[in-house]
């Protein structure tokens, strides 16, 4: 049994043939809505790989959050410890996409996954027995994480942070992380390393097991990934895809990581499952429906 506590946002997605200038309006070419978020992504992956996954997040009570909560139905997702607030709406991000560049400008808000209480917190006590990992990122408001990983941490359940959107993080915070999973980049941002080469990700390995966290792994995108399990470290390569969108490749693989320990695979042979889960995933559009069912994992490391 997992839990993935984190964000849920809907997104809304437009395409135009260039970014408007402030104050500017472009007539675009196309709209997409779905459900997204880190948390929700990371764990509608979990559960479509095969984890026992038990989704956290906060709602509002509006439409947004219906798109939650028939997502979670049509995937046959527990919705037993959905959060849901009386005043707050539901979570969006607004995305443009330049049709010709594919550069964006993304507004993330909220909403109702910001406003996680303590005491919503503390009912998730009973969910933390008997549970294996709890897999969270910093995309809900930090005092809800402090307060469930120490919740976790306190019930002997392992902590995985997923730390983006990358902000800083108290110390006391890292030193009840079992593992933590930055990309390169976020990885750069906290320990003022960049992860240039294996060295320099040694350096950056160190820089976080210093204050207390068990096991490192930075994501390298198509290099892969860079792995440190408190004992030793190496780079495990990525699989040679073509990829279409590598939009939520990391919550895949972070999605993908949790269901293979939450089987008690070690994290080397977790990477290889969650490596293969992203690479499966960033060759076809769009986040929840492009990430890949148990079947097709184990048919893709079967090749
Ligand atoms: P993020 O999406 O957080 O920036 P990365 O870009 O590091 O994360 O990608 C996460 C993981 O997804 C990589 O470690 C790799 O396993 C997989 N991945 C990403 N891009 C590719 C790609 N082009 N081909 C194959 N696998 C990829």
């Amino acid at each position: 049994k997992v839990i993935v506590f984190g964000s849920f946002v809907v997104d809304l997605m437009g395409r135009t043939p260039h970014l408007p200038a402030s104050g500017e309006t472009v007539k675009g070419s196309m709209f997409r809505m779905g459900p997204g978020g880190k948390g929700f992504n990371q764990g509608a992956a979990a559960h479509k790989a095969g984890a026992n996954v038990t989704m956290v997040t906060k709602l509002g009570r509006d439409a947004f959050g219906q798109v939650a909560q028939d997502t979670m139905q049509e995937l046959g997702m527990s919705s037993e410890y959905l959060l849901f607030s009386e005043d707050t709406e539901t979570g969006c991000a607004l995305i443009m996409v330049d049709e010709n560049t594919s550069q964006n400008k993304i507004v993330v808000i909220s909403g109702a996954c910001g406003t996680i209480t303590n005491e919503d917190v503390e009912r998730l006590a009973p969910l933390m027995d008997g549970a294996e990992y709890l897999l969270t990122q910093l995309e809900t408001n930090i005092s809800s994480i402090d307060r469930a990983v120490r919740l976790a941490y306190e019930k002997g359940v392992k902590v995985i942070l997923n730390p983006a959107p990358v902000q800083p993080v108290k110390d006391v915070l890292l030193s009840m992380v079992d593992l933590v999973t930055p990309n390169e980049v976020e990885a750069e941002i906290m320990t003022g390393i960049p992860v240039s080469d294996k060295a320099a990700a040694d350096q950056a390995a160190k820089w976080f097991m210093d204050r207390g966290v068990k096991k490192v792994l930075i994501t390298l995108g198509s290099r892969g990934v860079y792995i440190h399990d408190g004992i030793k470290s190496g780079i495990l390569p990525a699989y040679r895809v073509k990829a279409l969108d590598t939009t939520g490749a990391g919550d895949a693989f972070n999605g993908g990581l949790l269901t293979a320990l939450s089987e008690g695979k070690d994290l080397w042979e977790a990477a290889v499952f969650a490596n293969a889960l992203a690479a499966l995933s960033v060759q076809k559009l769009g986040t929840t429906v492009s990430m890949p069912l148990r079947k097709e994992i184990d048919a893709f490391l079967a090749e």
